[in-house]
């Protein structure tokens, strides 16, 4: 009955001409696609090379047996060697893959290496030393195969010694890998079982190679595929990749790997100058020199065009420095495209795993990140120090989207009095966030966070109406209030729709520009000065008039007076104090004063917090003070209180 699957007395060479077919196709798919160049990617790729030589010498054998190929007694045994040898050397191939599968990175450990690698050890042995070959087989002198009395013992042996020993790694380390990992290398096992089975009940079938090839298809789409995928066009790999080898480390190792995290600085003006060709060429050449650091236990994720990561599984804190410093120093040489060589400058920072980095969430927080002009270019950081901060600013910037979402911002005033005539004349509108969890957030670390997160311009829009909103309701006004000053992120300078959208809710309210006054800092991250004249330019012709806030810092300077026709100059607080330090600071603090009262513009000095430091200034000539003496910012009605007690009591 079984007739068409072979002939008694005959082997079947359709199932291993199938497997060989079979082999070098899925040989083909997984070549073709770029893998990592590690450990468990090369045991694959010989398990098949073996499949598809045992597949070829057993065929060769059997148009031997089958009597359809007539060769000399040593190419007889030659050939059945290589069958026999290779076929059996399977066992050993895919425990330590499929082990490899289990232990993720770590390459099989040396005691369980030694292990493993007996029963192979045993085999070739047999196999290759001819008196004890013919123990297992030999070729009589009429050319006819015939079992040895070892056969048995030599071959089943073997199988059973690795079924053996990989059922003893499994049952030790049993809650230390992933389940699914289990699930398939166990199905994997049983399938190569079974085709054992098969041909022991009928050798003629030779059907075993086919049923295994069948299991490595199964181990190809299943697992090897599902892997790691490699971004196109690069050489490297994606976040995907990172994502999920970094769920494996959490899930079940206990070794520390360590994550090297590389964020590139964008240089927009650069851009421009050099154009798109150029810089493209630029970054391939960034990414290919990333892309050699990959190595066996090595890899290197893109996450965006400027932010690499390399991580070092089952490494040491030394070979995680060297590899950080070795990167740090390239990015402090040159890069050349073209002739063209450019310096980009970068960030590199070093974290343990599972160490520094304990949950998927704040690989996400550590590696994903771009260049953060907070963060120093010039050593090689630890994620301890970085990550305190980095967490902070990702709570806070959650609490500014909640607060943006939930529309709890506040808008909280501070009076500003003129010394000339005792009252106080306008008031600088401050934002107040309180979270739930981080109660109040000071402006001055959540505005930069919402720059960095482009939420910024909402905000200031809310504040802008809020204010518009108070003005409407007349209050301020009707108690002697000219004006009120509403802080201008530089990054709502880039917004060439501000002009418009501040135009309709003055509209809505029916406010003035003249009833609010902007105060803007000079900033180094303006990335178009273009666009931010143009959008001052626009403010400007509305009717709005301009301060220019925290002058004195680092930030705001003199030739910036010049740039723009403000109409107040805002001295920081730090000039007032440190004006008490020394005389030369008190004489540089009254040339300021001087300085900007002749160049015609208004002096606001921030930060009185004394009756000394107000009779100072009051005696430097200087008319408008801002400070804790007076009020701290207050919410509307408080700030009206004070106002109408303040003007009240000064009239
Ligand atoms: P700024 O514009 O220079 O505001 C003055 C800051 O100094 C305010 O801090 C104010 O509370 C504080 N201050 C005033 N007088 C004194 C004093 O006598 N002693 C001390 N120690 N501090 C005093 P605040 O409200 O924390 O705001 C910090 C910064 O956050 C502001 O500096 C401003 O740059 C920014 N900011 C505040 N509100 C907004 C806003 O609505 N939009 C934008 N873009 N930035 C804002
Ligand atoms: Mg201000
Ligand atoms: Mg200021």
């Amino acid at each position: 009955m079984l007739e068409f699957l072979y002939t008694p007395g005959r082997y079947n060479l359709n199932f291993n001409i199938c497997a060989i077919l079979m082999d070098i196709l899925i040989l083909f798919f997984f070549l073709s696609r770029k893998r990592a160049r590690d450990y468990r990617t090369s045991l694959f790729v010989w398990l098949m090379v073996l499949l598809i030589i045992s597949a070829a010498a057993q065929n060769a054998n059997a148009l031997i047996r089958n009597g359809l190929w007539d060769a000399s007694n040593p190419v007889r045994t030659l050939v059945t060697v290589i069958a026999h040898y290779f076929h059996n050397s399977l066992s050993f191939l895919l425990t330590l893959y499929l082990l490899e599968i289990l232990e993720n990175f770590r390459n099989v450990r040396r005691r369980d290496f030694c292990f493993i690698a007996i029963p192979q050890m045993a085999l070739s042995v047999f196999e290759l030393i001819p008196p004890l070959r013919s123990l297992i087989y030999y070729y009589d002198a009429a050319g006819v195969y015939h079992h040895g009395p070892a056969y048995n013992v030599v071959y089943y042996g073997i199988i059973i010694a690795y079924l053996i020993i990989g059922t003893c790694i499994l049952l030790c380390d049993w809650n230390y890998f992933a389940q699914r990992d289990l699930r398939y290398v166990i199905y994997v096992t049983a399938g190569f079982v079974l085709s054992m089975m098969v041909s022991w009940i009928n050798p003629y079938l030779r059907v075993t190679l086919f049923l295994q090839s069948l299991c490595m298809l199964g181990v190809y789409v299943n697992i090897e595929n599902d892997r790691e995928t490699f971004e196109e066009g690069t050489s490297l790999m994606s976040r995907n990749a990172l994502m999920r080898e970094t769920k494996i480390l959490f899930e079940g190792t206990d070794y520390t790997s360590y994550i090297i995290s590389v964020r590139i600085r964008k240089n927009d003006l650069y851009e421009v100058m050099m154009g798109e060709d150029i810089t493209s060429g630029l970054i391939r050449t960034i990414n290919s020199w990333m892309s050699q650091l990959s190595a066996d236990r090595v890899h290197v994720y893109h996450l965006s065009k400027l932010t690499f990561a390399v991580m070092m599984f089952n490494s040491t804190e030394e070979k995680a420095q060297a590899m950080a410093e070795m990167i740090l120093n390239r990015f402090n040489r040159e890069w050349e495209y073209k002739d063209t060589p450019a310096v980009y400058s970068a960030q590199v920072l070093i974290g343990s795993v599972p160490y520094d980095i304990s949950r998927s969430e704040q690989m996400l927080v550590f590696a994903d990140r771009g260049f953060d002009a907070n963060l120093p270019t010039d050593r090689v950081l630890y994620a301890d120090e970085v990550m305190k901060a980095d967490a902070r600013r990702a709570v806070v910037e959650v609490a500014v989207n909640r607060a943006l979402v939930k529309n709890t911002f506040e808008v909280f005033y501070q009076p500003i009095l003129d010394t000339s005539t005792g009252r106080i004349h306008s008031c600088e509108a401050l934002v107040r966030m309180k979270d739930k969890g981080l109660g109040y957030v000071s402006p001055e670390e959540f505005i930069k966070i919402a720059e960095q997160a482009g939420m910024v311009g909402k905000i200031g829009e809310i504040v802008f109406e809020k204010v518009a909103k108070f003005i409407s309701e007349k209050k301020p006004q009707d108690l002697g209030i000219e004006f009120i000053e509403v802080n201008l992120s530089t990054i709502q300078c880039m917004d060439t729709d501000l002009p418009d959208r501040f135009a309709e809710i003055l509209k809505h309210y029916g406010v003035s520009t003249k009833q609010i006054n902007l105060e803007i800092t000079e900033s180094a991250v303006i990335s178009s000065e273009s666009t931010m004249d143009k959008v001052l330019n626009r403010l400007l012709q509305m009717g709005f008039s301009f301060s220019l806030d925290d002058f004195g810092t680092g930030s705001s300077n003199y030739s910036y007076i010049m740039k723009y026709p403000f109409s107040i100059i805002k001295v920081d607080r730090s000039v007032l104090w440190n004006s008490f330090r020394n005389h030369d600071n008190e004489v540089l603090f009254n040339n300021m004063i001087e300085l900007i009262h002749g160049l015609r513009k208004e002096a606001v000095v921030e930060g009185v917090e004394t009756e000394n430091q107000r009779n100072r200034l009051i005696k430097a000539g200087v008319r408008y003070l801002q400070g804790y003496f007076y009020s701290k910012p207050v919410p509307e009605e408080a700030f009206l209180d004070y106002v109408r007690r303040f003007n009240g009591a000064s009239l």
